[in-house]
């Protein structure tokens, strides 16, 4: 029996390796964080070199910590930042361009003329999602339009196109696996989520040669094997999905309704949909969860901009608390928030309000109000914020949810769970292993290279979660998510042009 799986986490800011034993436990872990690079405003690009050199890095480091052999490694999975792009060439593996991360905005003059064409709905039906520059295409094609003759040299099959899995195992196959799995693939923007296959007309929409294009894989399965000259031994290439589809499926979401929310800087909810896309119009996405065995799993995902990140202003802005953990203990000097709302609209409002003009607000300040109250109301903004994209989501399948499992940074924070199940009315499971992403990647792969028979082995052997459980009548739930919208409203728009008098 060997003694673990190797999962590869290559977030935004930093590369993680973990060595999970079979039974989902850490045996070691490292991690390096990596510069962005902002060449100019909205811009975001990062060395690929530095996402490969600081990844293998880490690989050796969680290996040699512990004195395990690779040997002792039955397979590896990735999980990786999704939508973010690479084009380099196939004879030498060199990058013609930065990777262009997916927090990049510079195509969002592409993606207006594209919905002036009236390109959106095609786009929606197609691949579930949104004309946006966060999404592959535009960024795939900006390359192809500024790096001298990329076009001419894609078109006669010199270049490689991948999002950043790919990336990593064209490096650790030393150059022979040029492939995807199903969720990243649902991410380009080029990929028929129905079909799972590239699909024509958008390739030609975007003009894509498909000789750039990576193969299609299952999100578990065997993509390859690892060069011995590069990771020190023959291990095969056994999983592989975008981090939030990897959280879900770490988080043993397999039956449709099942919902995770991952409370880091941002939010990310996904819920299980089954073996149909859902598509809407209210600007929740679509997207392949994962495909296993000839079956493809969908999920609903909708965002929150601002989660943890509020709590890093409290941090870093206001000052009110020295770490981010603090703000637990800060907030539970009040029984509660005093009747103040903090809306931390700082980029605008996401899902359902779609208001870019919103901004910021602190209502409700009476003379009693302190700085713990502030706290508290900030940390209650997360569970807001999630309660309306759950509710938009509960609408979108018309069905309501029983529970939410939860992941991520602010997951920490047992006060900010346990108004959360309040504020939905339901249990909240929070994982023994808080790290869901790297754990769903260790899990296709222990799929693949069969050290476990099926999900069902998977979500029985699942360690104890933490639960909470909703201590609020409804009374006091409408009260409350009344109050919040009832903020929210006043946060719209406030940054748009007054109307001519
Ligand atoms: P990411 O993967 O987006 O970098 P993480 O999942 O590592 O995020 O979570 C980090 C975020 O969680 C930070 O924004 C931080 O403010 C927040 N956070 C961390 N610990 C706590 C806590 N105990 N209470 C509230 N927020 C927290």
């Amino acid at each position: 029996m060997p003694a673990y799986i190797m999962a590869l986490d290559q977030g935004t800011s930093s590369s993680r390796c973990i060595l999970f034993t079979p039974d989902g436990r850490i045996a070691s872990s490292a991690a390096r964080e990596f510069p962005s690079l902002y060449p100019r405003e909205g811009w975001v690009e990062q060395d690929p070199m530095t996402i490969w050199s600081s990844q293998l890095s880490v690989a050796s480091e969680a290996v040699s910590r512990i004195g395990a052999q690779w040997s002792e490694i039955a397979g590896i999975g990735i999980t990786n930042q999704r939508e973010t792009v690479l084009v380099w060439e196939r004879s030498t593996g060199r990058p013609i361009h930065n990777a262009i991360v997916w927090q990049c905005r510079r195509t969002a003059d592409m993606c207006e003329r594209l919905k002036k064409q009236g390109c959106e709905k095609t786009i929606k039906e197609k691949t579930g999602l949104l004309l946006d520059p966060y999404f592959s295409a535009t960024k795939l094609r900006y390359i192809l339009d500024t790096v001298d003759g990329a076009q001419e040299r894609a078109e006669r099959g010199e270049l490689c196109f991948g999002t950043v899995d790919s990336w990593l195992m064209w490096q650790l196959s030393g150059g022979k696996i040029h492939a995807t799995d199903y969720s990243n693939a649902s991410r380009t923007m080029l990929f028929d989520i129905r079909r799972c296959d590239w699909d024509p007309e958008l390739l030609s929409l975007f003009r894509i040669p498909r000789a750039i294009l990576p193969a299609l894989c299952p999100s578990s399965g065997l993509f390859g094997y690892t060069d011995p000259a590069v990771l020190g031994a023959r291990l095969p290439i056994g999983g592989v999905a975008g981090d939030q589809q990897a959280a879900l499926f770490g988080q043993c979401c397999f039956a449709p309704g099942q919902i995770k929310n991952t409370y880091g800087t941002g939010g990310f909810l996904l819920m299980n949909t089954g073996d149909a896309p859902c598509i809407t119009y209210n600007g929740l996405i679509s997207t392949v969860a994962w495909g296993i065995g000839g079956k493809i799993c969908y999920a609903l995902e909708g965002s929150v901009f601002v989660a943890g990140a509020a709590i890093q202003w409290l941090r870093d802005g206001l000052r009110l608390i020295e770490s981010a953990a603090d703000s637990e203990y800060m907030a539970a000097k009040v029984p509660d928030s005093g009747g103040l709302f903090v809306v931390p609209a700082f980029t605008g409002l996401g899902a359902p309000y779609w208001d870019t003009d919103a901004r910021g607000m602190i209502i409700g300040i009476t003379r009693a109000t302190n700085k713990y109250h502030l706290i508290r109301a900030t940390l209650e903004s997360l569970a807001y914020q999630t309660a309306d994209v759950i509710e938009l989501m509960e609408r979108s399948v018309q069905t309501k949810i029983d529970g939410l499992r939860v992941d991520g940074g602010a997951a920490q924070n047992q006060l900010l769970l346990q108004f959360q199940s309040d504020l939905l009315g339901v249990p909240l499971y929070r994982p023994a292993c808080i790290e869901t992403t790297a754990l769903g990647a260790a899990y296709l792969c222990g799929l693949a290279v069969g050290l476990y028979s099926s999900e069902d082995e998977l979500r029985t052997s699942r360690q104890e979660d933490d639960c909470f459980r909703p201590a609020q009548d409804a009374a006091w739930r409408d009260a409350h998510l009344h109050g919040w919208r009832r903020a929210v409203r006043r946060a719209l728009g406030f940054a748009a042009p007054d109307p001519e008098p």
